[in-house]
């Protein structure tokens, strides 16, 4: 289920402005960059056509977020990185 309304999902579409702020292509869900970074089941599930697409375009945007999330812990918490080689803190 989406919480996108079908004018939302157009609205995505028709935009030139991906989700992460770079510039994209009309009619494409994402901007390379972002597109490229999702796994390749969520990007074939980027095809799906309205009403649809919106529920695979928040589920690639709830990924891209995870993989931010995961880059950030890996580069600014070293002491993280420590622990989750086994070290001494
Ligand atoms: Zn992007």
């Amino acid at each position: 289920m989406t919480t996108l309304t079908e004018r939302e999902q157009y609205a995505i579409l028709q935009s030139e402005r991906c989700h992460c702020g770079r510039s994209k292509k009309r009619k494409h869900a994402f901007c390379g960059r972002c597109f490229h970074r999702l796994a390749p089941e969520t990007q074939s599930a980027l095809y799906i056509r309205i009403p649809h697409f919106g529920e695979s375009y928040e589920r690639a945007v709830v990924e891209l977020e995870q993989k931010e999330h995961r880059k950030r812990n890996r580069y600014i918490d070293p002491r993280q990185r420590v622990r989750a080689a086994g070290g001494a803190v």
